[in-house]
């Protein structure tokens, strides 16, 4: 109802390391563009929340509990996720890219023969990295998070990190992550704040028309705008 509207703190769930869209800034703060983009939605649709940022998986597996009541966490929309999860409209598209050490040789996806890579628990990026590797036979080690999986590339232990590019990107330009980016896949998805398959629908609604008016108003560009200015 319109009365517990007023009361309730929603609990939203969210990545740890995920910039430029959730991430801890040089002053121990968290920022990014999901935060952002959150809190200007809820501002105009006059919700209360809190973030939890546990973890991409550890986010998902939140909603699917109950503990939160959504997620946002640069979440693409999948066919397979949503028999789970309600999706709002997509407020970003991204691709799935691999990343390698500056300087490897290693270029394509022929190159990963052989070799180990790495890739995040539960991402998109996995499965598209598990799916390739039996192809073009490689291995995929997968950890809990970005700042992990750029390290076991960075200290030599997996030749290549499968990450969304705009998350890529800003880690090499804005970060000095001395990673490049050889590959980007054709295959595009769509970012989109979640909730649990039938619960919290009125979230869904609030932020869908809260995203409205905030790309109406501008302030949706003034916040993307600020995070990609470098790039
Ligand atoms: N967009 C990717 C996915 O939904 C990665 C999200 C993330 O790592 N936070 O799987």
């Amino acid at each position: 109802s319109d009365e517990s509207k007023g009361e309730k703190t929603y609990k939203i769930a969210s990545d740890t390391t995920f910039a430029p869209f959730e991430f801890e800034n040089k002053d121990g703060k968290r920022v990014g563009i999901d935060l952002e983009l959150l809190k200007a939605i809820a501002d105009e649709e006059g919700f209360k929340y809190e973030i939890d940022a546990v973890g991409f998986d550890a986010a998902m597996a939140s909603v699917e509990n109950g503990q939160s009541d959504g997620m946002i966490a640069g979440m693409s929309i999948t066919d397979e996720r949503k028999e789970k999860y309600d999706f709002s409209d997509s407020y970003y598209t991204s691709k799935v890219c691999f990343a390698t050490e500056k300087g490897s040789d290693i270029d394509s996806l022929e190159d990963l023969k052989g070799k180990d890579v790495v890739a995040k628990v539960g991402t998109v990026g996995a499965s598209y990295a598990e799916k390739m590797a039996k192809k073009y036979d490689f291995s995929v080690k997968q950890v809990e998070s970005s700042a992990m999986m750029y390290q076991e590339v960075t200290s030599g232990n997996a030749v290549a990190c499968f990450e969304d590019y705009p998350v890529m990107n800003y880690e090499i330009k804005e970060n000095g992550q001395p990673l490049e980016v050889p590959f980007i896949s054709d295959e595009g998805s769509e970012y989109g704040f979640a909730v649990l398959k039938g619960e919290n629908g009125e979230l869904i609604d609030m932020f869908n028309s809260g995203l409205k008016k905030i790309k109406e108003n501008g302030e949706y560009q003034k916040i993307i705008d600020k995070y990609a200015k470098e790039n």
